[in-house]
């Protein structure tokens, strides 16, 4: 089976340092085994994303010297469109058939109410919905068939069981998704679409058969693996890549003018940004200051990438 692989990203601003090291490790993950890439532009939030982020997204990784297969704003390939913007018809079909079978529901509570129900040792910001508005009857049989013209959130019935999985760096995983989020949305009340039905959605639909990330999404993996076994399409492999943080400790945003791809590009060429990722990835020695991504894919080998969450960036960089 040929891999295929993807990058995702939302074009809510330049990219930063973290997004060129996710990248860079999706593309050689598939490029070392001949596979296909993917470039699928996650603009689902109306609000923050821009086409011109998106033309900047692929300027850069252009620049770097990732090109790929499918996908970007031309929506190259047989899976097309890329934008998930576009995408809705995909969407609503899921959100039907996950109807059909009861295995959503209508949620009115507002943001507060939720809030209200958090347990008060819950300090890593995580929100476990408490089924405030879960219906009797049982998900699948007894359950209503929720009706999709109302303008209410809709969320999924989550089973109180283990979803174990393996992560390529991480190794095996553990998730119990009624304790980790509760039933969670899959579209929201304003009518736009959650991110884990969408990423599920497209993934399954583009025959991804890999996932590299950052590490901040690693537990969503079992939301996604739950979706799409109810879905019908073949679970991808998970590898999630170390966060990278500035000095402080505090991971890499949008808003570390920095470690912003413009600056990065102001500071060093492709090789030698290109150098620098892969020797933070474990992937080349020190001592190698440039080299092209293509001159990479034969020494890269996930076993070489540090098990950690975070890599802390030294202060000059
Ligand atoms: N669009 C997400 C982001 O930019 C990535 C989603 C994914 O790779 O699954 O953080």
């Amino acid at each position: 089976m040929i891999p295929v692989g993807r990058f995702a990203p939302s074009p809510t601003g330049r990219m930063h340092l973290g997004n060129l090291m996710s990248a860079l490790m999706s593309w050689l993950s598939v490029r070392s085994r001949g596979g296909r890439w993917i470039l699928r532009i996650e603009d689902l939030d109306p609000q923050r994303s821009r086409l011109e982020y998106a033309r900047q997204i692929e300027d850069d990784l252009r620049w770097l010297g990732l090109e790929w297969d499918e996908g970007g704003l031309e929506d190259l390939g047989a899976h097309g469109p890329y934008r998930q913007s576009v995408r809705g018809e995909s969407y609503h079909a899921a959100l039907e058939r996950l109807a059909s079978e009861r295995l959503i529901y209508p949620c009115r509570c507002r943001r507060a109410d939720i809030m209200a129900t958090q347990a008060p040792h819950q300090s890593d910001g995580r929100i476990v919905y408490a089924g405030t508005c879960r219906p009797d009857g049982m998900p699948g049989s007894g359950a209503p068939v929720a009706d999709l013209t109302q303008a209410v959130a809709m969320r999924l019935f989550v089973p109180d069981e283990e979803i174990l999985f393996t992560d390529r760096v991480f190794g095996e995983r553990t998730v119990n998704l009624a304790s980790h989020c509760g039933d969670f949305v899959v579209r929201r009340a304003d009518g736009a679409w959650a991110y884990q039905l969408a990423v599920v959605v497209d993934d399954g639909m583009m025959g991804v058969t890999e996932v590299v990330r950052g590490c901040d999404l690693l537990l969503s993996s079992a939301q996604q693996i739950y979706l799409y076994r109810l879905l019908g399409y073949p679970i991808p492999e998970f590898a999630h890549v170390p966060l990278l943080c500035n000095s402080d400790g505090q991971r890499l945003s949008k808003r570390d003018a920095s470690m912003s791809a413009g600056e990065l590009r102001s500071r060093y060429t492709p090789e030698q940004l290109t150098a620098r990722l892969a020797r933070l990835a474990g992937i080349i020695p020190d001592g190698i200051d440039a080299c092209s991504p293509s001159e990479l894919i034969p020494v890269f080998d996930w076993t070489n990438i540090p098990v950690s969450e975070s890599i802390i960036l030294a202060e000059k960089w």
